[in-house]
């Protein structure tokens, strides 16, 4: 079938993305679903921060390449094979597909896939391939298994979690990404315990939801930095009990001072080294620093090695939150509706797939805790 999908062909182009267009609107084919593979009609994607990586170039992915990950639609057709799918379910996307065979899907740790990593490094889905193709390319590479800045895309069914249909589109979309990489890093990686305290650097869509998760998780400190003092209203009413511009010179010491000795656990969301040494440094002895970011591959964070055994310290990383999607992400939804999770407040925006180049300088300018492309 012909559809509309979003095409980066050249990564790196110069900002502002406004001008210069690296994504480009255009009419693919798209084949019909194989085995364990079911077609979406897309209804809402969210402008995240790795699909930025991408557009400048920081994460470098084949190309061309159809983006879009943090996606939410309807199940339209079915491929072979498929059970736990009807036609007109609610579905949410995950980033890492799960094969649930490998050694780190039986661990119960999907997030470490090997072949859903081996498949999203390659551009291709989890069951080998591409279905996309343009009129003068037979190779369109697909974003982590989902390209959802697409009117429709072909996934994998273990790309997918069913999710209720009495929250729309748009909200229910970013749980796939920025809700369980931010929520998830609190609650499985780091398992934060009540009356600790936090600290989260970096305020975008992770960060932010990083925040939700620690009110969940029950801290008793929710401390909020970045370096854009704009985000700090928004941190403070989804539960941020204190702000510090985090490239002030003492902000490490303003804060010990704050919070004496450091907080218990440290959450760096924002993707860059200099976040990651705040981070670690403002975290106390016999802390926890745990790092959601995704830097240039090529950066590297030093630490006084003797502080990790002399301070009993500890640095974890954190994928896609640690988080088991078909178990948290309709949990997730579920505190949601109860009051719990106030989603609404991360969606800033949504906007047309016509204005998507524009919604990236949004975020690259960090205007925007979560954009989402509705598509009509
Ligand atoms: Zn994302
Ligand atoms: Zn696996």
């Amino acid at each position: 079938m012909k559809i509309k999908a979003t095409v980066l062909r050249e990564m790196g182009k110069e900002a502002p993305y406004a001008k210069s267009k690296p994504l480009s609107i255009e009419t693919l084919e798209l084949t019909e679903p194989q085995a364990n593979e079911v077609l979406v009609k897309i209804k809402a994607t969210g402008l995240c921060h790795s699909d930025l990586s991408v557009i400048n170039g920081s994460r470098p992915r084949p190309m061309p390449m159809v983006l879009g990950h943090e996606a939410a639609g309807e199940v339209v057709k079915l491929g072979e094979n498929v059970r736990d799918f009807e036609i007109g379910d609610h579905v949410v996307c995950t980033f890492i597909p799960s094969c649930g065979h490998c050694i780190p899907c039986r661990e119960g740790r999907p997030a470490m896939c090997e072949k859903g990593a081996a498949a999203n490094a390659k551009g291709e889905m989890l069951g080998g391939g591409y279905r996309l193709r343009s009129e003068s390319e037979n190779t369109m590479h697909h974003l982590l298994g989902v390209a959802g800045f697409s009117e429709y895309a072909v996934v994998s069914t273990n790309s997918i979690v069913k999710v209720d249909k009495d929250i729309s589109f748009e909200k229910v979309a970013i749980f796939g990404c920025a809700i369980i990489t931010g929520i998830g890093a609190v609650i499985n990686t780091a398992q934060v315990r009540p009356g600790s305290t936090v600290a989260v650097i970096g305020l975008g869509g992770v960060g932010l939801s990083a925040i939700l998760g620690a009110k969940l998780a029950g801290a008793s400190e929710i401390i909020a930095l970045d370096i854009n003092e704009d985000k700090f209203t928004l941190a403070k009413e989804l539960g941020a009990t204190q702000v510090f511009n985090s490239s002030s010179d003492d902000v490490v010491e303003e804060l010990k001072e704050y919070v004496t000795g450091g907080v218990d656990y440290a959450f760096e969301t924002a993707g860059v080294v200099p976040a990651m040494e705040v981070a670690y440094k403002i975290t106390k002895r016999g802390g926890v620093t745990t790092t959601t970011g995704l830097p240039d591959p090529k950066h590297e964070f030093a630490i006084p090695q003797v502080t990790l055994a002399a301070e009993e310290r500890t640095i974890k990383g954190s994928y896609v939150g640690s988080c088991v999607p078909e178990r948290d992400i309709p949990h997730f939804v579920n505190l949601y509706k109860q009051g719990r999770l106030p989603v609404d407040e991360l969606l800033t925006d949504t906007i047309a797939l016509e204005d998507i180049n524009e919604g990236f300088d949004r975020l690259a300018r960090g205007e925007a805790a979560r954009l989402v492309v509705i598509m009509s």
